[in-house]
């Protein structure tokens, strides 16, 4: 039985908020995709990072569980696998499990973070990654070096910058077939820009400067969870920051929820209704990958908390960027504080 938000006397305050807006049935729509975090282990350990990955992390999925998750995969339909980590590409098994897709006519997206692919035994991924048409997601929190080094790290955005000239040089952002999106995130307690507006913004500067090309920017709203969350205790800015998400609620990006259309499956095989879940280990009810149903994963509760609302502010957030057609973010704008078509947010440093 699909049980709604009413059933609970003691839900959460989005829970609340979904019912006073009469959404009393929120699960899932389609699994169009399986996200999958292989494992921990990254070569970065940025401020911003939910999943508090680093080089010393040794969680990684197991290549039996790769196979559940690709078995999963035929199982729904589902047409792309999204591959995460941590840095997947240190994952013994990434170019296998890749591989193993691809036989299966599914398509592939990456979540890279663009320096991996300098470290010695990486740097034959550009070609790799183009063989296969995979589908490039690389982080690049602003256009800044400054904002960027001041979130991941000294000196990764000219390592960035040049990951992004040799992704250029073996055809990605160049040609339809090899899509290489970016994804900003703010550098502090505030919502992301217009997405379109800044990705305008971007093209001109990367491509002026650095002679880059792109296919499309996300924009991502950092959640207040992990590092991020513990920088906002830190500061005392968690709880303004909580309001401001929680008085952006907008109704418009419920049906394009990312945890409405895909699962995550953690490291270890379990089951998430997103990787936001899975990094507060909110495990879903479906379980282990091996058991997966696709009918009984669409006919689930899914999990929510006050996090959330991180996913429906403003023009709302996802892994594929902002949720609001233009009008619904026009309209948002217009009437809140989404900070849209402002400059403000790109610099609000912690
Ligand atoms: S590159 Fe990504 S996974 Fe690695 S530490 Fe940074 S945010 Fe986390
Ligand atoms: S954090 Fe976002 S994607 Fe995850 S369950 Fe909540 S609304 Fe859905």
């Amino acid at each position: 039985m699909k049980l709604s938000v009413i059933d609970f006397p003691e839900c959460n305050n989005f829970d609340r908020r979904l019912h006073a807006a009469r959404v009393t049935d929120f699960g899932g729509l389609s699994i169009d995709t399986i996200q999958v975090n292989i494992g921990l282990r990254c070569n970065l350990a940025c401020r911003h990072c939910h999943v508090e990955s680093s080089p010393s992390r040794r969680e990684e999925m197991t290549w039996d569980t790769i196979v559940h998750v690709l078995d999963a995969a035929t199982k729904a339909n589902a047409t792309t696998i999204d591959i995460t980590g941590g840095a997947p590409e240190m994952h013994p098994h990434f170019k296998r499990f890749v591989d193993a897709a691809r036989e299966r006519k599914i398509h592939v997206m990456l979540r890279t973070n663009l320096t991996i692919m300098l470290e010695d035994g990486y740097q034959d991924l550009p070609e790799f990654d183009a063989q296969r048409h995979i589908h490039l997601v690389a982080s690049l929190p602003c256009y800044l070096e400054t904002n960027v080094d001041r979130q991941r790290g000294k000196h990764v955005y000219q390592e960035s910058v040049e990951v992004l000239q040799r992704l250029n040089a073996v055809g990605y952002g160049r040609q339809d077939d090899l899509p290489l999106d970016l994804v900003y995130n703010p550098g502090g307690p505030s919502l992301p820009p217009n997405q379109q507006e800044l990705e305008v913004i971007y093209r001109r500067e990367l491509e002026s400067h650095f002679g880059i090309h792109f296919t499309r920017l996300y924009t991502l709203t950092n959640l207040p969870i992990g590092r991020f969350m513990h920088d906002l205790v830190r500061q005392g800015k968690a709880r303004s920051y909580e309001q401001l998400l929680q008085s952006n609620f907008n109704v418009a990006t419920l049906d394009k929820l990312m945890c409405r259309h895909q699962l995550h499956v953690g490291w270890d095989g379990t089951i998430y209704d997103c990787d936001f879940n899975y990094a507060l280990g909110l495990a879903s009810e479906a379980g282990h990958i091996r058991d997966f149903n696709p009918q009984q994963f669409l006919a689930r509760s899914i999990v929510t908390g006050d996090h959330c609302f991180g996913c429906t502010a403003g023009c709302g957030s996802s892994c594929g960027g902002s949720l609001a057609d233009e009008k619904d973010a026009a309209a948002i704008a217009s009437r809140s504080s989404c900070p849209a078509a402002t400059q403000e947010a790109l610099h609000a440093g912690m």
